[in-house]
């Protein structure tokens, strides 16, 4: 490509009275983007925000938590969204000690994830729905400003679980539905049900991330023997698995009339090494 050196500083000239001396930074991205353009790069693509929200502490690592560590690897801005923190978990505890327990659990769990805990206020074993509650939501995504949200499935034997799902629906449905809307599944079969996944995740790379996410909540009695036999999440990652051609996948539902995001590539690094 070749430029007409007395044209390009008349062009500077113009670009120059346009902008004003405190906008150099802005010229300088400007030119920095248009170079490489020229010089036929890609721009990376940014950080994604992304939230997981679930019912409990333990849902978004047990039904997302390989999609939770693969995006926070690649670059994007993970957040764990827990609606409760668990206070009716804990045989034999008081809530306020049972959720001290688990909202620590929790922070261990995505400090192994890579992802940033957030806890929305409600009580475990007594969520609500009402206007109040919808509003709440709304505001609290409306701070966080997403541009992904997967909750939990609507169709689920746990209350806290649908009550989850239907705040989060009502936010992105009366919010403008302004961020991409994704259901994850929980234990499918025992709690989710009706499930027909539209999306799967190779979660083979992240696997023991994981599971170490999981384990960290011991006052659930998630253990290895426990995922892989009454809890039945490792049977879940392994069907999923069948059903996507790989060992291990977790599988997701898009809201139909959410615009589509591909989760797989949400593994892909978001900055371009120099
Ligand atoms: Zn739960």
């Amino acid at each position: 490509m070749t430029v007409n050196p007395s044209h390009a500083h008349r062009s500077r000239s113009r670009v120059a009275a346009l902008f004003p001396a405190h906008a150099r930074v802005l010229r300088a991205v400007l030119l920095g983007c248009l170079v490489a353009l020229c010089a036929g790069a890609v721009p990376a693509a940014g950080p994604m925000r992304i939230l997981v929200v679930g019912g409990h502490p333990d849902d978004p690592e047990t039904c997302a938590g390989g999609l939770v560590a693969l995006a926070a690897r690649a670059g994007h801005e993970v957040a764990c969204v827990y609606l409760t923190t668990g206070e009716a978990g804990i045989e034999g505890k008081g809530a306020d000690e049972a959720a001290r327990i688990r909202r620590a659990e929790a922070e261990n769990a995505c400090r192994i994830l890579g992802a940033r805990p957030v806890f929305f206020g409600q009580i475990d074993g007594a969520t609500v729905v009402d206007k109040a509650w919808f509003t709440r939501m709304r505001e609290l995504l409306e701070r966080e400003r997403p541009d992904l949200v997967i909750t939990h499935w609507p169709i689920d034997t746990h209350r806290d679980h649908r009550a989850c799902a239907s705040l989060v629906y009502e936010a992105w449905n009366t919010g403008g539905r302004r961020f991409a809307l994704y259901y994850m599944e929980a234990m499918s079969g025992h709690q989710s049900q009706n499930f027909r996944p539209t999306d799967h995740v190779d979660i083979g790379e992240v696997l023991r991330q994981k599971h170490e996410a999981c384990f960290a909540h011991a006052s659930q009695g998630i253990t290895p023997e426990t995922y892989e036999t009454s809890m039945d999440h490792g049977h879940m990652e392994r069907f999923r698995g069948i059903e996507a051609g790989v060992t291990h996948a977790e599988a997701y539902v898009r809201q139909d009339q959410s615009r589509a995001i591909d989760l797989a590539a949400l593994a892909r690094p978001v900055r371009v090494a120099d």
